[in-house]
């Protein structure tokens, strides 16, 4: 039986597939068991921050492996520990962190702390969140009906859980507040919703204008946290400081892992909350190792280097095939650029694959770009040199 059988007889099939065979990567170079070799524009949507086959992730997960996985959270856990105090030194801010497994899990915790604040803070409880259209928090029942995508919630799935709107702009936001008002749970950059940076000064009234009527603000940075913007968070470039922060993604460079980070620490008590696997020995170090890694390379000056170069690129892919493409959008190496059509989008990412790049979508008509964060130059030049390939078969 060959794979794509077995996939098809045995895994449920919820994803429309691409049935490629990758064997192995090195850092932003995929290659599959026919020994062609792809440049990843995509890192695994975002995970893969310190490019594949990293070889001190490596060993720290292997070092890690041979001495303790998981122990559970019923004991200390050291590496946990270390990574929570990075993670809080990382932010500049004082908080205390929650481990969990997921974007989506992260978000749930959020949701939850944000809920339990509500009802401990004001004598009538406040439970309501409030997000945006086009916005994408993820996959679990109530992370879902958080995802302002109408697309998203399909009755099969129904009843949701209460508590949910969107409004379509920042600027609705304000109007939608009722005293049952908890949070508004933001993304500073839409990543499936289109790549779509926020306006700073948005986004810093809101959070001014939420501080004051002792709303909180949660960012979910799950996809624009840990460095993917050229900052440890986005939200530093924002110049905010919220109540709750999600991150997941690139956290682990690959392992399984989503945090909650927050300064209301006195909210969750024990019992509150919990998660199996959640940042045990394993998820942790490999998250300390990929941190440390990211950190020497954000302070070499190479991070920046990396997305300079790559928005250079970007601008002149762009401009090279007006009759495909828009407008360049996003920050740091979370970027897209936007197509004439849907249909272009989707034949740019077949042709892509032909030549040999891997591309994402994100919306209706953005190619959506999120490189490891260590992607070297010359990974970038051939990653573009064979996007424009792709594009000038479609001209
Ligand atoms: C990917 C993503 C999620 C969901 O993360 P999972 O790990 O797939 O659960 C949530 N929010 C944002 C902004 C994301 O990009």
């Amino acid at each position: 039986m060959d794979f794509e059988t077995m996939d098809k007889e045995y895994v449920l099939q919820t994803y429309a597939r691409n049935y490629v065979n990758f064997k192995h990567g090195i850092n932003a170079t995929l290659f599959d068991d026919k020994g062609r070799d792809y440049i990843d524009f995509t890192s695994g949507i975002g995970v893969v921050s310190v490019g594949h086959g990293n070889q001190r992730l490596a060993d720290a997960i292997s070092d890690q492996a041979r001495h303790i996985i998981h122990t559970s959270n019923l004991y200390m856990i050291e590496p946990q520990a270390k990574l929570a105090k990075k993670i809080c030194e990382l932010t500049g801010y004082d908080v205390g962190v929650f481990f969990g497994n997921s974007g989506a899990e992260a978000n749930e915790g959020a949701i939850k702390l944000a809920r339990k604040y509500g009802e401990k803070k004001f004598a009538n409880k406040k439970y309501k969140v409030l997000t945006l259209e086009h916005s994408f928090h993820g996959r679990t029942i109530t992370t879902v009906k958080a995802t302002g995508q109408e697309s998203f919630h399909k009755t099969a799935f129904a009843p949701y859980p209460a508590g949910f709107s969107y409004t379509k702009e920042i600027a609705d936001l304000y109007n939608a507040i009722d005293d049952e008002t908890v949070a508004v749970m933001i993304e500073l950059v839409q990543g499936e919703g289109g790549v779509k940076a926020f306006p700073k000064k948005d986004i810093q009234d809101l959070a001014k204008f939420l501080k004051e009527k002792e709303i909180l603000l949660i960012i979910d940075e799950v996809q624009s946290g840990v460095f993917r913007s050229g900052e440890f968070l986005a939200t530093s470039l924002y110049e905010i400081e919220p109540d709750i922060i999600t991150l997941a993604k690139g956290l682990a460079g690959g392992v399984p892992i989503g945090a909650v980070i927050s300064k209301h620490k006195d909210i969750f008590e024990a019992g509150d909350h919990g998660s199996t696997f959640g940042g045990n020995f394993l998820s942790t170090r490999a998250g300390l190792e990929a941190l440390a890694i990211l950190e020497e390379y954000k302070q070499s000056g190479m991070l920046d280097e990396a997305l300079i170069y790559f928005d250079a690129k970007l601008k002149v892919t762009c401009k090279a095939f007006p009759t495909l493409f828009e407008s360049v959008e996003g920050l740091g190496l979370m970027r897209g650029i936007k197509c004439q059509s849907g249909d272009i989008l989707a034949s740019v990412i077949k042709k892509a694959f032909e030549q040999g790049v891997l591309v994402l979508k994100a919306g209706k008509n953005t190619l959506r770009f999120l490189p490891p964060l260590t992607i070297s130059k010359e990974e970038i030049d051939e990653g573009f040199k064979r996007l424009a390939s792709a594009c000038s078969t479609l001209l």
